[in-house]
């Protein structure tokens, strides 16, 4: 099926249950209690459980993974919930070295000390890594913030036959842009925060599946765990997707616009975006992703070059997140990220791209002192 196709029936998702009168948008039901004189056919009990506004989100995101969907409060919620029903004493994980960061301090600072092993590989170098030993490879692809991609499929390969399941942090991505189940992933976790959600507003993130046994098990997490969503949250996400591929659309394109202008650009040095033909890693992004994304990271000069073009692009906010409304950069290195001081982390958003371009070209323009 089409990534056309999976959003037009996103957007749709309601209409078979729809009576007269009913209303369109799914209503926001923050209830934690529900009407229970005996509890034969309850679909709700206690919020806890489930809800119905999680419900419709699930639902839209199962549509676009082709999966089981579990909703979760934050991106890092489902991180968690996935490691931990994956997981156990004396088995090794493999993370990204230079994937989000969070996920390596999850795991040092609570996994470790349960007694997991921790093995830390490049995103660059998983295409070649020897899984032997490891109980769960995670990926992150393309990485964050550096952009390196790897092979989705030949890593599920590699961890299958090792006997370990592969978990792809697939928020750079989205299920609109690339399809990690399709490609032999046991799960998909993704930050719903970022693009998904899209304005800057909202926590919010899922773990996906095809195998029933697994989800059932991080759908228990998060019944004793505690870990879940609130209705509010639900409710602007599923406003969010509704508009998530027309957002994508532009702001991949603008991306693949401003990183060809910004690569031959004097005082850009070390671009990174999938979607140039002389990025190390385009070959393997045409492959097994659907559309380049709307991050790119580069190099300027210093520290204090890059937090001066930060200061003086009028339409780029200076925000730690990304995949929002607003083109956004940030200097990673203040948050001890393994890169060049002057490393910007650029994520494109919708402005008509021309303003935006115009407004970046001027604030990389040398002025006068004073
Ligand atoms: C933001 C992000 C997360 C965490 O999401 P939260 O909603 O902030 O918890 C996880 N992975 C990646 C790649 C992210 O960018």
């Amino acid at each position: 099926m089409t990534a056309d196709r999976r959003f037009a029936d996103m957007l749709h998702h309601r209409a078979e249950r729809l009576g007269r009168g009913d209303p369109v948008a799914p209503p926001l039901i923050s209830a934690t209690t529900f009407h229970l004189p005996g509890l034969e056919n309850a679909a709700y009990k206690y919020g806890r459980m489930a809800m119905p506004t999680w419900e419709e989100v699930e639902e839209q995101l199962a549509i676009l993974e082709g999966a089981t969907v579990v909703g979760f409060p934050s991106g890092m919620a489902a991180i968690a919930a996935a490691l931990m029903c994956t997981l156990s004493a004396g088995q090794t994980v493999i993370l990204p070295a230079d994937g989000y960061y969070t996920t390596r301090l999850l795991a040092d600072r609570f996994l470790a000390p349960l007694g997991v092993k921790i093995r830390l590989i490049d995103t660059k170098d998983v295409d070649s890594a020897d899984f032997t030993g490891a109980s769960v490879v995670f990926l992150e692809t393309p990485s964050n913030p550096g952009l390196d991609c790897c092979d989705i499929s030949l890593a599920a390969r590699k961890a299958h036959a090792a006997g370990a399941r592969l978990i792809v942090d697939n928020t750079t991505m989205t299920a609109l842009l690339q399809r990690p189940l399709d490609l032999g992933a046991d799960l998909v976790v993704a930050a719903d925060t970022k693009a998904p959600a899209g304005h800057s507003d909202v926590l919010y993130g899922h773990v996906s599946g095809r195998d029933a046994a697994l989800m059932a098990r991080i759908a228990e997490w998060r019944k004793l765990s505690g870990a879940v969503p609130g209705a509010f949250e639900a409710w602007l996400l599923h406003r969010g997707l509704e508009t998530l591929e027309v957002r994508l659309a532009r702001m991949c394109a603008s991306a693949g616009i401003l990183a060809e202008r910004l690569s031959s650009h004097p005082r850009i040095k070390a671009l990174r975006y999938p979607g140039l033909p002389s990025d190390p890693a385009h070959a393997i992004a045409r492959r097994q992703m659907q559309g380049f994304g709307f991050l790119m990271s580069f190099e300027l000069e210093s520290e204090e070059k890059a937090e001066e073009f930060l200061t003086r692009s009028a339409y780029v906010t200076q925000t730690t997140s990304f995949g929002g409304t607003h083109s956004a950069g940030e200097r990673r290195a203040r948050w001890g990220d393994a890169v060049a001081p002057g490393f910007i982390r650029f994520s494109v958003g919708v402005e008509p791209v021309e303003p935006l371009w115009d407004a970046i070209e001027q604030a990389l323009k040398p002025h006068a002192k004073g």
